[in-house]
């Protein structure tokens, strides 16, 4: 009977061991499969910016990002984009 709550024990001994072997495996991986183009965190990719024409929160990662005169601005669509260019002329 001793026996065997010994090996039990040591089976999840060996279980949390080779978890955590798996876990710092994991890491490095997940770190390297990041496109190393793009340096900028992902909450920087998730930031909500507002459109300055229809004033639409749109993450950055899938907004319209033109630069006109100088400043970056982000627009939910090519159809925004271009009536600011229309009342914002350079
Ligand atoms: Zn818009």
């Amino acid at each position: 009977m001793y026996r065997l709550i010994l090996v039990s024990l040591l089976l999840t001994i060996l279980y949390y061991l080779l978890r955590q072997m798996f876990r710092a495996f994991k890491t490095p991986l997940q770190d390297g499969q990041q496109s190393p183009s793009t340096q900028r965190p992902d909450d920087e990719q998730d930031q909500m910016i507002e459109d300055p024409v229809c004033h639409i929160f749109v993450p950055r990662r899938i907004a319209l990002i033109e630069s006109i005169g100088g400043r970056e601005y982000c627009f939910c669509s090519k159809e925004c984009a271009g009536r600011f260019r229309n009342e914002h002329p350079i």
